[in-house]
């Protein structure tokens, strides 16, 4: 491979990847993890709840808006099984960035954003590209999050809020075409 062709990092250029960036997808059971990665990668929604064993990974290239240049992600979603916390440091291990997910219409899964972002930093990850993400937007009568307080608790962390439905598809491309780009360019340094 000539040097022009060469590129670091996951990014494909003349139809070669360099690398494979990792991104973990963490927050509570339930909140709609699996869901979120299996509506943008199929376009399907599944209704009844089949809690991930252990850790199911995801590749995907993701085609960069602003750039002619495709971003390959590998996505980690974890059991929020408390039996399977032993998978953490693998699973955190790492990472280039990370999706924090809660479901709008569950307090306790908010108020435990925090605690996987701590988790996370125990990891060493408090310097990756992350998103906070409100699912379940389509339960609209349920919610218990209103936008103020997701807001604040985005400050917080640094991360970009988006709201969104694994079910409608609401905003389920935008997360992954910002998740993309962050990591594009969180990597510039080393193109
Ligand atoms: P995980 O444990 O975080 O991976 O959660 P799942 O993706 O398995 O989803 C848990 C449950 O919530 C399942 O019954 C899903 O069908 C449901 N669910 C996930 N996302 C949404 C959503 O955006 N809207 C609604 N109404 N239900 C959802
Ligand atoms: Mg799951």
């Amino acid at each position: 491979m000539s040097d022009q062709e060469r590129k670091e990092g996951g990014i494909v250029f003349k139809g070669r990847t360099e690398a494979i960036y990792k991104v973990i997808v963490i927050g509570d059971p339930a909140v709609g993890k699996t869901s979120l990665l299996t509506k943008f990668a199929t376009n399907q929604f599944e209704e009844k709840y089949l809690p991930t064993v252990g850790v199911q990974i995801l590749k995907e290239p993701i085609e960069l808006k602003d750039h002619d240049a495709t971003v390959t992600l590998m996505f980690w979603d974890i059991a929020g099984q408390p039996q399977f916390y032993m998978l953490h440091r693998p699973y955190f291990n790492g990472a280039d960035a990370m999706l924090l997910v809660f479901d709008i219409t569950r307090s306790s899964t908010f108020s435990n954003v925090n605690n996987w972002y701590s988790a996370a930093v125990k990891y060493g990850l408090s310097g990756i590209p992350r998103i906070l993400i409100g699912n379940k937007v389509d339960l609209a009568e349920e919610r218990k999050i209103i936008l103020p307080m997701a807001e604040h608790l985005s400050e917080k962390l640094n991360a970009p809020y988006l709201e969104t439905s694994a079910l409608t598809g609401e905003n389920v491309n935008l997360v992954f075409d910002k998740i993309a780009d962050l990591v594009y360019n969180s990597k510039e340094n080393y193109r």
